[in-house]
């Protein structure tokens, strides 16, 4: 299921027929067609996954934390989010929510009970995953007469990343926080403080490392153990103060900003702790530091040597004293 280039809009009528019933569950949420949550399928959960458009992208910012780093390397652009058609139609989905927040929502709330059928029709468990390309605090916003779209939809289970601090704390703290609603907090390379104070607290946070596919994942971050968050993108079930380490994949894979936490020296590719948050190791640093010290002293040769012999300064006075004679 692709995301589509129609701007969602409050139904008024029932779709009669099962195409145009089926054209309508597809407006917001993409199930099933997403390698990211397609993973958790193996596992019992179908995931409906709602991709808006990132940051400023549409002209109203989506992502209240995001930062140059996590811009770069944003999987907006990733899979089928490359297509210009699918990059429009995330821009216009992004427009109607702004535009039409209600209709928006009444749209949203029937794809989750399409979700929710088919779900059951698949003996599966439903998961919905409304931040897929954003960061909205779905929690605030009511629907159905429903303080939010978890109080309308109890039997789903909601899961988010988010880089805000003060939604993380408040889904830790869990007073006023919907049940079914978990999330994750993502760690960029303004935010290491934050996300150190989330593990402590008991909350789980996700970590883009150099590591090469296939390879290892580090076993821990700070001491805190590194569970391997590519075998699946369901989060709802993880084990609480845990790392969801993940591998680089995309654009992240040149990250420069810190964003990715590198595993291996950007140059030599020897073993760096990921604590350490550098891009290279001290031996290619230290090298590079070298080169450019050598570099700088041969500069100063070059430009003592194309100056020319310092004069000497017994002739100077020799010159001086022949002078002061002629004038006597
Ligand atoms: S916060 Fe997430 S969705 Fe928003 S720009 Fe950054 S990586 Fe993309």
């Amino acid at each position: 299921m692709s995301d589509h280039t129609s701007v969602a809009q409050p139904s008024t009528t029932k779709p009669t027929t099962t195409k145009a019933r089926k054209a309508r569950r597809r407006e917001l949420l993409s199930v099933g067609a997403d390698p990211k949550t397609v993973k958790g399928e193996a596992f019992g959960f179908l995931t409906g996954i709602l991709y808006l458009a990132p940051a400023m992208l549409s002209g109203r910012n989506m992502c209240s934390h995001a930062t140059d780093g996590c811009r770069e390397v944003c999987l907006n652009t990733s899979g089928k989010g490359a297509l210009s058609s699918v990059q429009t139609a995330r821009i216009a989905k992004t427009h109607a929510f702004t535009a039409d927040l209600s209709g928006f929502m009444e749209t949203l709330a029937a794809d989750i009970d399409a979700l929710e059928r088919k779900a059951a029709r698949l003996s599966m468990r439903p998961l919905g995953r409304l931040n897929g390309t954003s960061d909205t605090p779905w929690e605030n916003i009511p629907v159905r007469g429903k303080r939010n779209i978890m109080a309308a939809f109890p039997r789903v289970t909601f899961y988010d990343y988010t880089k805000n601090p003060a939604r993380m704390r408040r889904f830790l703290a869990a007073r006023n926080w919907p049940s079914n609603y978990v999330l994750t907090f993502s760690r960029s390379e303004c935010n290491q403080a934050d996300a150190l104070a989330v593990l402590r607290a008991g909350g789980n946070v996700a970590i883009p490392f150099s590591t090469r596919k296939g390879a290892a994942l580090p076993a821990s971050w700070f001491g805190f153990p590194v569970v391997d968050g590519d075998v699946s993108d369901a989060r709802p079930d993880d084990s609480r103060g845990v790392v969801i380490g993940l591998r680089a994949k995309g654009k992240a894979k040149h990250d420069t900003s810190g964003f990715v936490v590198r595993v291996t020296c950007a140059t030599c590719d020897a073993p760096i702790r990921p604590e350490d948050g550098a891009r290279d190791c001290d031996a290619c640093l230290d090298a590079r530091d070298d080169a450019v010290w050598a570099a700088e002293e041969a500069a100063e040769e070059a430009a003592r040597e194309a100056e020319g012999p310092e004069p000497d300064p017994y002739d100077a006075w020799l010159d001086r004293v022949s002078s002061l004679r002629g004038a006597a």
